[in-house]
C-alpha cells in the first residue's frame, strides 16, 4: 500500500509559510516532509508555547496545529493567536489535525478561533485543498482590508475637497460656514471676541473684461495668498466666499485687533500694487471689506454676524471703495 502523504496532489498551492505544531515527532516530520516538497516553507514547533513564540517571530500564512499536546494544547494556541490579531487586524488560518473526530472537538476547534477541523491521517489531497481554500480567504481578507484603507483614505480627500475651493486652495463657502459655527462655539465658551470679515476685489469684473477670465484667476489666488499671509494666526481661516469675495473667521479677535488687520490689509495691497488696468478706485487692486467684532452670547448666530459684516461691507463701497469698516 502507497503511503498516502507521498500521492502527489493536483491542485497547486502558492509557496505558504506554515507552522506545523504537533507533540509527536514522526507526525509532524511525516507533514513537513510532504508540506516541503510541494514547495512550502516549514517551521515546526512541538508544543503551543514554542509555537506561539515562532508565530511572532516568523508570522507565518497559515497554522496546522494537532490539539492534545502536553502542557498547551492546540485550541489554546489557537486563542492566544486570537488575541493578537484583534490587536494587529491580521487574520492567519489556523487548521487543526487530530485524532479525535467527535463532533464536539470539531466545535470546540472551530469557537475557539480554528477555522478548519481534520482528523488523521489526512489524505494530502484533502490537505492540499484546503490550504488552497484558506490561501484564497486570506487573500480575500487582505483584498478587504486594503480597500477598506483605500476608501478611509479617499473619503478623506473628499471631504477635504468639498470644503475647499479649488482655485485658490482656500476654505470654500461650506468649509467657512462649517468653521464659523465652531468659533461661535469656541469664542461662547471661552467668552472672548470673534471678529467675522467680509471683502470683496474692487472692480473686479472689469479686471476681467480688461484682461481675460485666465488672469482674473490668476489675480484671485494672489490676493487669497495674501489674505492667508496676513492672516495666519492658528485660529484664523481665509475662506473663498463667492466670486471675488473672500471671508475671514478671526476667534479671540477684539474690534481694535480687526482694525489693526483691517488696515494691514489695505496697506500691504497698496505696497503691492497688483496693476489694475481699468480701476476707478485705484491703479492698482484694492479691496473694499467689513467687519464686526462681539462675544458670541446665546443669540448670537452665523447669519448675524454675516449679515452685519455684508452691511459694513456694503458702506465701504458706498463710501468710496479701497476701505474697511466696522459694524
Ligand atoms: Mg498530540
Amino acid at each position: 500500500m502507497t503511503d498516502p502523504l507521498l500521492v502527489q496532489p493536483t491542485l497547486p498551492v502558492p509557496p505558504l509559510r506554515i507552522l506545523v505544531v504537533d507533540d509527536d515527532e514522526s507526525v509532524r516530520g511525516s507533514l513537513a516532509y510532504h508540506l516541503d516538497r510541494l514547495g512550502h516553507q516549514i517551521i515546526e514547533a512541538s508544543g503551543a508555547a514554542w509555537a506561539l513564540e515562532l508565530f511572532d517571530r516568523h508570522q507565518p500564512d497559515l497554522i496546522l496545529s494537532d490539539v492534545v499536546m502536553p502542557e498547551h494544547d492546540g485550541y489554546w494556541l489557537a486563542r492566544q493567536v486570537r488575541q493578537r490579531e484583534a490587536l494587529s487586524g491580521e487574520w492567519t488560518p489556523v487548521i487543526f489535525l487530530s485524532a479525535m473526530s467527535e463532533a464536539t472537538s470539531v466545535a470546540d476547534g472551530i469557537s475557539c478561533g480554528g477555522d478548519d477541523y481534520l482528523t488523521k491521517p489526512v489524505h494530502p489531497v484533502v490537505l492540499e485543498a484546503k490550504l488552497h481554500a484558506m490561501q484564497r480567504l486570506r487573500n480575500m481578507q487582505r483584498q478587504l482590508q486594503a480597500m477598506s484603507q483605500e476608501l478611509q483614505r479617499a473619503n478623506v480627500e473628499l471631504q477635504r475637497q468639498a470644503a475647499h475651493d479649488a482655485l485658490t486652495g482656500l476654505l470654500n463657502r461650506r468649509g467657512f460656514n462649517e468653521q464659523l459655527q465652531e468659533s461661535i462655539l469656541l469664542c461662547r465658551r471661552l467668552k472672548t471676541p470673534l471678529t467675522v470679515m467680509l471683502c470683496d476685489v474692487d472692480h473686479f469684473k472689469r479686471y476681467n473684461d480688461a484682461l481675460g477670465h485666465q488672469s482674473g484667476d490668476d489675480c484671485l489666488r494672489q490676493v487669497a495668498a495674501m489674505l492667508r499671509q496676513l492672516a495666519r494666526r492658528p485660529l484664523d481661516s481665509v475662506a473663498r466666499y463667492g466670486g471675488e469675495e473672500f471671508a475671514l473667521v478671526l476667534p479671540d479677535t477684539p474690534r481694535a485687533g480687526a482694525r489693526t488687520l483691517a488696515n494691514a490689509i489695505t496697506r500691504v495691497f497698496a505696497s503691492a500694487a497688483l496693476p489694475h488696468p481699468d480701476s476707478a478706485t485705484a491703479p492698482h487692486i484694492t479691496l473694499s471689506g467689513g467687519f464686526t467684532t462681539c462675544e458670541p452670547g446665546d443669540d448670537v448666530t452665523a447669519d448675524v454676524l454675516l449679515k452685519l459684516a455684508d452691511e459694513a461691507l456694503y458702506r465701504a463701497k458706498a463710501q468710496g471703495r479701497n476701505r474697511f469698516v466696522n459694524l
